[in-house]
């Protein structure tokens, strides 16, 4: 059989990385994206430059391709369903519907039986009213937020008059977990239920952005063993075909809480490159284009360093060791709290 053209929904750092995964594999790419400088075209075989609305661009992209996936979620759910209708959208539609929409998600993982943080749905100001008992909170946009974007910390109701907040978009409210630790799992599903996980990763964030990401967690057995039995059940229950990352909190009474889910291959996954024989884009590729599947293998142990904004003038002029692996996104525009590249270093 021949293999597939794959279509990559989003032509960022994730969409760049997946190019160069199917590339070793042998498979063709076509990128799809808004920006006509995306990054991702440079590794891909071809490019389509369109809004993700725009249905004559979506045509000529369906076109090129015959299975399709996204490196980012928030693309409209009615894009991906027009799509799936022709030619086969994975992870599926539906799943990105309920993974895009905060509460959506997090009445998802409840049903699990699964523990989330404490929320309620706040769509008017007057519902703030009854709110004490979550309080510190934080209100985040119930969709398109990434990377702290459309957070607020609420810590008291007389400082919510003082921020400029359109309650019309809709909004979770979400009780503060006092912080031990965050880790994230990341996993791969295959059609035939059969599953790659990697072990935990541990992160910490600056600002809500991911700063770092290192293997081994350091975390007991119990919370190791819970977090990968959560995501196996989180992807299982999504009838996932696939990379997904589950960013769990850890809270100080070592309580683990799923914080999120992303329906695609994640940052804090990017050390699986250089520590595994496959990596976390490998793994995508081979489970959305019906690749054999290998076992994974640790190589090594690893920590991910994320460069933020101008950081990234000095990693580009840096002498590497062989254990350092530098990662250029060669974005036009260097932006403050942006990601700019990353770094990782493999340790003993
Ligand atoms: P994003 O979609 O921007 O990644 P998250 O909900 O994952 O949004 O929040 C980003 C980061 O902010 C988290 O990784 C964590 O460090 C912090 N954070 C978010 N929600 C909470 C919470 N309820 N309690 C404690 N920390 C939180
Ligand atoms: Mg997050």
């Amino acid at each position: 059989m021949s293999k597939p053209i794959l279509g990559i929904i989003g032509g960022g750092q994730l969409g760049s990385m997946l190019a160069m995964a199917a590339h070793k594999l042998e498979i063709k790419t076509v990128i799809f994206c808004d920006d006509i400088e995306a990054p991702a075209q440079k590794f891909a075989n071809d490019f389509v430059y369109g809004e993700y609305n725009d249905h004559n661009k979506i045509l000529e992209f369906i076109n090129k391709v015959d299975v399709i996936t996204y490196e980012f979620e928030n693309i409209p759910y009615k894009t991906l369903n027009e799509i799936n209708k022709t030619k086969p959208v994975l992870p599926k539609p539906s799943i990105n519907r309920i993974i895009q929409h905060r509460l959506a998600e997090k009445d998802f993982i409840n049903n699990l039986n699964i523990r989330t943080t404490r929320y309620i749905s706040i769509k008017k100001r007057s519902e703030m009213n009854s709110v004490q008992d979550l309080l510190p909170a934080l209100l985040k946009t119930v969709t398109l937020g990434y990377d702290g974007k459309g957070q607020y910390p609420i810590n008291s109701l007389e400082k919510l008059d003082s921020i400029n907040i359109d309650y019309s978009k809709g909004y979770i409210l979400e009780k503060l977990v006092k912080l031990k630790k965050e880790i994230s799992i990341i996993i791969t599903r295959f059609e035939n239920q059969k599953y790659e996980i990697y072990e935990p990763i541990e992160n910490i964030h600056e600002n809500q952005i991911l700063r770092n990401s290192k293997i081994p967690a350091e975390i007991s057995d119990k919370i190791f063993k819970q977090s990968k039995l959560w995501a196996t059940q989180i992807a299982e229950e999504l009838k996932y075909v696939g990379t997904l990352c589950v960013e769990f909190f850890i809270d100080r009474n070592d309580n683990l809480y799923v914080n999120e889910i992303a329906p695609r291959v994640h940052n804090s996954g990017h050390l699986t490159i250089n520590a595994f024989n496959i990596s976390q884009f490998e793994n995508h590729i081979r489970a959305v284009c019906r690749l054999e599947q290998i076992p994974i293998k640790k190589l090594s142990n690893a920590k991910m360093t994320n460069i933020i904004g101008k950081e990234i003038i000095s990693y580009r002029n840096k002498q590497y060791t062989e254990n350092e692996f530098f990662f250029d996104y060669s974005k036009k525009e260097i932006k403050q709290k942006r990601k700019m590249g990353h770094l990782t270093t493999l340790l003993s």
